[in-house]
């Protein structure tokens, strides 16, 4: 069987396959009971899910918060290739936070937590607030909506890495979310996932945040910065 891995460039060693291949049995599993995912062939899960989960992982370093995990992207995939990193897990469905700690357990991960609740919530919480290297998203919103998001809760020096497709257009409205939140675009690096474009973002954060930010999620969606 082709290992889609390697041709993206990734050598991973037979634990990590293993993992990987036991995410996926977990995922088909509960799926049906949890609702996670519409992709469930195994060749997609594994482009889709996985690969487009670690494409990111090269800029994700330090402790870290992925926000909307829903079924675990891009954060348990990362864990699976970066082993040392420590991750918090922020989820605001609380059946896809069962099956998170579900995926916890029988991977046998270690330094993972897994938080039930909305990151507009949580961001204000002294215990999260600026206190991750990096912050993630996949899937979630739009850049001006997910800045607003994830920038409260990443330290000055940090960044925010948003998995987006073609980001041309969100890259432009996010601009002055991303300056009102006291970060600044560091890069914007474009992958081709097999026809799929698929961009990487990384927003730096310069300044902290705020305290008024992030508003509540009626306010943000209604009037994105
Ligand atoms: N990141 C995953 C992925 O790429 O497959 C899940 C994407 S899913 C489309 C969006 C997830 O974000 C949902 O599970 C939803 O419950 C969660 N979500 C949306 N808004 C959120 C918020 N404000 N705080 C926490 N979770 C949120």
């Amino acid at each position: 069987m082709e290992n889609i891995f390697n041709n993206f460039g990734f050598n991973l060693s037979e634990k990590q396959l293993s993992a990987f291949e036991n995410y996926y049995d977990l995922l088909n599993f509960y799926n049906s009971k949890f609702n996670i995912t519409a992709i469930t062939d195994r060749a997609e899960v594994y482009l889709k899910h996985f690969v487009d989960s670690i494409i990111g992982a090269k800029y994700i370093d330090g402790n870290f918060l992925d926000v909307g995990s829903g079924g675990g992207f891009p954060a348990i995939p990362v864990k699976i290739l970066k082993p040392e990193l420590t991750v918090v897990l922020l989820e605001a469905t609380g059946k896809k936070c069962e099956f998170l700690k579900e995926v916890v357990k029988e991977l046998k991960l270690d330094n993972v937590e897994i938080i039930c609740g909305r990151a507009e919530e949580k961001a204000h919480d002294k215990f999260f607030r600026e206190k991750f290297a990096c912050a993630t998203a996949r899937a979630v919103a739009a850049l001006p909506i997910l800045s607003e998001y994830c920038l409260p809760f990443v330290k000055v020096g940090g960044k925010f890495v948003a998995y987006k497709g073609d980001a041309e257009e969100e890259l432009r409205s996010a601009e002055n979310a991303v300056k009102i939140l006291g970060g600044t675009l560091d890069k914007a690096e474009k992958f081709d996932l097999r026809g799929n474009t698929r961009t990487i973002v990384v927003i730096r954060k310069k300044k902290t945040t705020d305290i008024i930010y992030p508003r509540a999620n009626a306010k943000i969606r209604k009037k994105p910065l």
